[in-house]
């Protein structure tokens, strides 16, 4: 057999045995019918998936050599059409439209699962011939949230593969996947970037000052995709910087004030799963500033998260005790806890910023 000889240029930052394993399979012609690509968010996953696709999907590949995907062919044409139309929000993008071979489903906004009517359809999709004669490719975002039945009718397909199509779940946590399932899939465990990778990462490709990669780079606490977020969306920075400062406040203020503080950061939406996600995420952030109290503590400042609070940290610092510090990871791990167990989302975190 003929050797293949291309070259790539994944859009991964770190986790580089992820790409040469992939590169290996294409290579080796050794592809499997299901991966899951698991790991925290903002790693990139869902964008390496993209990219492992239209390679399979770009026909530079029956040549055996140049750069793959082309970005020159017939696929690569239709998978940036499906890329702008994805990114304009249009809900048949979500079904691929733009590339009859490619589908994306993932769970719906204010949803708790990805619903067996939304596998169906996806399977109904893969399981139709090919449109360029090549691979029929699936993307599962937030595969973690399927629920039992769409589980149950996915683990079906898998079971009877079909040659040239490969299904990738994308999740953050696929111990809450059925075995059944993982037990079929090539599992690829994405793991936190270095804080130097990142930095190097933001200056080189992004263009970031120094100062500016030094901090977003710690803040993203190794995963890539939130430090570019970060840098190309003021607001998701601004935001973020808020959650750090609503919790640092909660200590000079009255009760009535934190709750108003909270009642911000959820904006409207103080009930639902978009509530649920917000609060997750302001959880994660306080735990984060606790953590940098705990760092100063210990005299570590040169690598606390939040550089970018680091005078609000050090005037505040006094007031926290170790003791304190403790208390309020205990109060924080149980607002998650009472999360899941669907707790309102808003007096979960209430319950933490008295307790500050
Ligand atoms: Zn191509």
């Amino acid at each position: 057999m003929k050797m293949s000889n291309f070259t790539y240029d994944w859009p991964l930052v770190g986790n580089q045995q992820i790409t040469e394993f992939l590169e290996k399979s294409i290579q080796n012609n050794n592809i499997s019918g299901t991966y899951i690509f698991n790991g925290p968010d903002n790693l990139g996953k869902t964008t390496l998936a993209k990219s492992f696709a239209s390679a399979l999907l770009c026909s530079a590949k029956e040549s055996g050599s140049g750069r793959l995907p082309c970005g020159q062919c017939r696929s690569c044409h239709q998978f940036k059409q499906s890329e702008i139309a994805a990114d304009k929000g249009a809900v048949q993008a979500e079904i691929g439209e733009g590339h009859g071979d490619f589908h994306v489903i993932k769970k719906e906004k204010d949803k708790k699962n990805i619903s067996v009517e939304q596998i169906r359809e996806f399977i109904r999709v893969l399981s139709m011939s090919s449109f360029l004669g090549g691979y029929k490719i699936g993307i599962i975002k937030h595969a973690d949230s399927l629920s039992v039945n769409a589980a149950n009718a996915l683990l079906k397909t898998l079971e009877e593969p079909r040659p040239k199509v490969v299904i990738i779940l994308i999740a953050e946590d696929m111990e809450s996947l059925p075995a059944t399932i993982a037990s079929r899939a090539r599992v690829l465990q994405f793991r936190s970037v270095p804080t130097d990778t990142i930095y190097e990462y933001l200056i080189n490709e992004h263009k970031a000052s120094r100062s500016q990669a030094k901090d977003l780079s710690r803040l993203a606490l190794g995963r890539p995709a939130l430090a570019v977020k970060f840098f190309e969306n003021k607001d998701t920075y601004t935001f973020y910087q808020e959650q750090v400062n609503v919790f640092l406040d909660f200590k000079n203020q009255t009760i009535g004030e934190r709750f108003l503080s909270i009642e911000s950061l959820l904006g409207k939406k103080t009930t639902g799963q978009e509530a649920v996600r917000i609060a997750g995420r302001v959880l994660q952030v306080w735990q984060g500033a606790l953590r940098d109290l705990l760092l100063m503590e210990y005299g570590f400042f040169n690598i606390i998260q939040h550089q970018i609070t680091k005078e609000k940290l050090d005037a505040l610092k006094p007031l926290f005790s170790l003791t304190d510090i403790f208390r309020l990871f205990k109060a924080i791990e149980a607002a998650e806890e009472n999360i899941f167990y669907n707790v309102n989302p808003k007096l979960a975190l209430e319950e933490v910023a008295v307790k500050v």
